[in-house]
């Protein structure tokens, strides 16, 4: 089983984790709100979880320009 990490911006894959089970507290996703979770996880066919998460390039530029936070994509 095998979490997935892309980047909701721009859609890079930044990481994957594999891990025995989906402990979704040992995770932290019980720390999100019901509509993160929508947000930002989902499950593929296999069980696997993809994550929504930000790569360093969209970190560094929302932190340059943080009125982009206001835009869910801004690169298409
Ligand atoms: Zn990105």
């Amino acid at each position: 089983m095998a979490i997935y990490y892309s980047c909701k911006h721009c859609g890079v894959h930044i990481g994957k984790l594999d891990v025995a089970s989906v402990d979704s507290t040992s995770l932290g996703f019980d720390q999100l709100s019901d509509q993160e979770r929508v947000e930002y996880i989902s499950y593929g066919d296999q069980g696997d979880v993809r994550v929504k998460s930000i790569c360093e390039d969209c970190y560094e530029m929302l932190r340059r320009n943080p009125d982009l936070h206001a835009l869910d994509t801004f690169i298409q």
